[in-house]
């Protein structure tokens, strides 16, 4: 369903909605540095005024802790406007680049200017934080924008339907509510980006409708994140730093370390330091603790119990903490598994729950080995004190991002550009790439006509211009 202020109904509201889109664009409404800094101001505004109707959504959707997300969701979305807002205007200046002798006298800069209506798709797992980040770029840039929340984030969803109309401008942002079917009729629609965020499977699905109109996409998919721990890091601070970054969210979450390499001396004593994390962070029964989340649905829920279910058969891997799970309320306990095969089934795709599996290795070669034999990873967690180990994975392994002693938190960085490679995404955003991302870089070339130094190219060529 299209979302009622727009007093759309339903699918067949979208190509109209799509087209008073490009209408506000091409009347120039979002083009001012004004207009542009006004909606980041009146975005800020929704997420500060409305906090806790994002709360009150999340916790329905997933069970999310309010400080959770105030610290994932919302207040991470205000970072990114207080960024971008001090900044914008400087770097929207035009850049100048050097001309080369042969073209003098001239002036030559680039420009940013706004690509016109773009289309964002968000995810469930970070419905607020997924679907208003890459707005903040979409606006900065001056762009109108449909927004497209994830149907199974049901409650963010339509707190965005309902807030969006209220505090934006409805003449250049729609929020268009659905599934499947929805979707499908956007992406039959020109748009000048496509931005999405999910899972692979829907990625090429967006990337060749995408093809149909040569619109640039925008891929922020997931994969398997490793993580290598070896003897020189603390293990009581690396298992903190993975139980952390592994469990918040129940392990929903894109950059979550989806399993370890650790060497046969490690993995054993980081299983238990793990195990005093989770009750240090959740207590001893962490489905009691209101900081530890749930499985967002039954589909979910059941192939995570699934994979689980493998665990203790041959070859599957041994439950060294947690397992424990309950349909009723969709809780998977914070598991880690050691004596895991790479071929046991959580080994075979990204596990998106809280279920942390151990690979024993021989060392920093093997694990490199393993890495390098997958998809190129969103992330690569490195926790080694030795200075060669860290620049043997920096150099000849490729993922999105590298975080040394701590997973997850470099998306926090503003400068970073966040995004994956290969199956893991194409393309990246935060703070100023965010701008570009959802900007053309217009080449400008200013060149006198008098004088005129091109006479010395033009033909004919006379004895004399023969420069070559
Ligand atoms: P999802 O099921 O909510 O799907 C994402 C979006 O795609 C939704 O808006 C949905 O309506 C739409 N969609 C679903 N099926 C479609 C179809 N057939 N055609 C068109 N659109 C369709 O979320 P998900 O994909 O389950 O999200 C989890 C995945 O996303 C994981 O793989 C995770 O790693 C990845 N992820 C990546 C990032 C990142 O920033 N790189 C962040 C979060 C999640």
């Amino acid at each position: 369903m299209t979302s009622a202020p727009t007093g759309i109904p339903g699918i067949a509201g979208i190509p109209q909605t799509v087209a008073d889109l490009r209408s506000t664009f091409d009347r120039g409404v979002t083009t001012s540095l004004a207009w542009r800094l006004g909606q980041l101001r009146a975005l800020r505004r929704m997420l500060t005024d409305r906090a806790e109707d994002f709360e009150e959504a999340l916790r329905s959707d997933l069970a999310k802790h309010p400080t959770e997300s105030q610290i994932a969701e919302i207040g991470f979305v205000v970072g990114e406007l207080d960024h971008t807002l001090r900044r914008l205007r400087r770097w929207l200046r035009p850049r100048r680049v050097a001309v080369p002798g042969a073209l003098l006298p001239a002036r030559a800069s680039t420009l940013l200017e706004p690509l016109g209506v773009v289309l964002i798709i968000a995810p469930w797992n970070y419905p607020v934080q997924l679907l208003l980040g890459p707005l903040v770029g979409a606006l900065a840039a001056g762009n109108t924008v449909v927004l497209k929340p994830s149907e199974l984030a049901p409650a963010t969803s339509a707190a965005m339907a309902r807030l969006a109309p209220q505090y934006l401008d409805r003449r250049a942002v729609a929020v268009v509510e659905g599934g499947v079917e929805e979707t499908t009729e956007l992406l039959a629609q020109r748009f000048d980006h496509i931005f999405y965020t999910g899972n692979g499977r829907v990625g090429r699905i967006v990337a060749a409708a995408a093809v149909e109109h040569l619109t640039p996409v925008t891929l922020e998919l997931g994969g398997k994140s490793p993580v290598y721990v070896d003897d020189s890091a603390d293990l009581a601070a690396v298992a903190h730093r993975l139980a952390w970054g592994k469990f918040m969210n129940a392990g929903q979450t894109c950059v979550a370390p989806d399993y370890v390499l650790a060497t046969r001396d490690v993995a054993g004593r980081l299983a238990e330091a793990l195990g005093d994390a989770v009750r240090e962070l959740y207590g001893d029964r962490p489905e009691q603790s209101p900081a530890y989340g749930r499985i967002v649905n039954d589909r979910q829920f059941e192939r995570l119990t699934g994979l689980l279910g493998a665990v203790g058969g041959a070859g599957a891997g041994t439950v060294a903490v947690g397992g424990e799970h309950d349909a009723a309320t969709r809780y998977v306990a914070p598991t880690v598994l050691t004596d895991v095969p790479l071929d046991a089934p959580v080994m075979q795709e990204e596990i998106f729950g809280p279920i942390l599996p151990i690979v024993t290795v021989d060392g920093p070669e093997e694990a490199i080995r393993i890495i390098r034999a997958g998809d190129k990873p969103l992330a690569l967690y490195v926790f080694s004190e030795r200075a060669s180990v860290r620049r043997r994975f920096l150099t000849r392994t490729s993922s999105g991002a590298v975080g040394f002693g701590v997973p997850a938190a470099h998306l926090g960085v503003a400068g970073l550009p966040f995004g994956g490679v290969g199956a893991s995404g194409s393309g990246a955003y935060h703070g100023e790439r965010s701008l570009r991302t959802f900007s053309h870089e217009k080449a400008v070339l200013a060149k006198p006509l008098a004088p005129d130094t091109l006479r010395l190219i033009y033909p004919p060529f006379t004895e004399g211009k023969d420069w070559f």
